[in-house]
């Protein structure tokens, strides 16, 4: 049985960040992605959504590994797989339909129209009149450079918020509060 994988990419901005929604306070703000990390984010979703027999389930030390991230406006956590925007999971939709599409063409549509494709002379006569599924255009809106740069001291990492924000930022990755004002509190070492 041959591999079947998703080929999914999504739009980052000019400077590479990533759109990410909060899946508590529906806000959403941005993240610059490091090397890789996008791919990571695919095969997990890859994972989420298709059960091939190469795969085990879950146990729970599986799930317990699973890192958490800090919305950066309401500081409520969620795992990796939990924020993405509707556009994003729009577009993860399409890409699933499309996927379902080609294996219901390639297994089942196709083999049909072989078979009985063509009017049978016989003592019983069968016609397949099937339709291959379509599949739909999966494209998504470029990112615009929108949102403000926010340095999160505490992961040597950057995020983009809405610039009107000026309550405490919470750290994506780590979950640390950096609590906003005139000078802004460095985490402790
Ligand atoms: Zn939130
Ligand atoms: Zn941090």
């Amino acid at each position: 049985m041959t591999e079947t994988t998703i080929q999914m990419l999504f739009p980052v901005d000019d400077e590479g960040y990533f759109r990410r929604e909060c899946p508590y306070c529906r806000k959403e703000f941005k993240v610059l992605l490091e090397k890789n990390e996008m791919g990571d984010m695919i095969r997990q979703l890859e994972d989420s959504y298709l059960i091939d027999e190469s795969s085990e389930l879950k146990t729970d030390d599986d799930r317990e590994q699973e890192a958490l991230f800090t919305c950066p406006y309401c500081g409520q956590e969620a795992d990796g797989d939990s924020w993405w925007t509707q556009e994003q999971l729009l577009h993860i939709r399409t890409h699933l339909e499309n996927l379902v599409a080609d294996m219901l063409n390639e297994q089942l549509i196709r083999p049909l129209k072989r078979k009985f494709g063509r009017k049978t002379s016989g003592p019983v006569s069968i016609r397949f009149e099937g339709k291959e599924m379509e599949k739909k255009k999966a494209w998504m809106s470029p990112e615009a450079s929108d949102m403000k740069i926010f340095d999160l001291l505490c992961c040597g990492r950057k995020v983009k918020i809405e610039p009107e924000w000026s309550e405490t930022v919470y750290c994506f990755f780590c979950g640390f509060p950096h609590a906003r004002g005139a000078a802004m509190s460095s985490p402790e070492n």
